[in-house]
């Protein structure tokens, strides 16, 4: 064999190493996380049909007045906000969080409010309390049970 052939053929086996180095060291990584991924997403599917089922909530209202907030209402929401329409207040889920209250709508946490938590240790009674503008409009609202979904 010729000394350049020799070069040549060193040459491509080198390629070839480098080239099964490169795979091997891809190979693993893309196969874990697809296997990561996939783990994930099973493990959040049985996590939102456990957590995020619907359920019956108390729903009451209140608004910015100082019977509804008590003497020093500011207007101002737990989480720092000005109090308007599409807020809830509810003192067990952290302020963001979206819920879907049947025939009312989406809602999101921005205030704490009475207790939010009611019944035995064993069955809570969920409390939420929904921001309306005018003490009347919150006398007229009432007390309802509906259904409540965390989005
Ligand atoms: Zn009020």
């Amino acid at each position: 064999m010729k000394k350049k052939d020799q070069w040549y053929l060193g040459q491509q086996i080198e390629v070839r190493k480098y080239e099964r180095d490169k795979k091997d060291w891809w190979f693993p990584i893309i196969v874990g996380l697809t296997i990561l991924f996939g783990l994930g997403a099973i493990l959040f599917s049985c996590r939102s049909d456990e957590v995020y089922a619907a359920e019956v909530w108390k729903i009451t209202s209140y608004c910015a007045c100082q019977k509804c907030c008590g003497p020093n209402a500011q207007g101002i929401t737990a989480s720092g906000k000005k109090v308007s329409e599409g807020m809830v207040a509810c003192n067990w889920l952290p302020f963001g969080t979206k819920v879907n209250i049947e025939g009312l709508g989406v809602f999101s946490v921005q205030d704490r409010g009475a207790k939010s938590l009611f019944g035995s240790k064993t069955n809570h009674i969920k409390h939420l309390d929904v921001f309306l503008p005018t003490h009347k409009q919150a006398l007229k609202f009432g007390v309802k049970y509906l259904e409540v979904k965390i989005i």
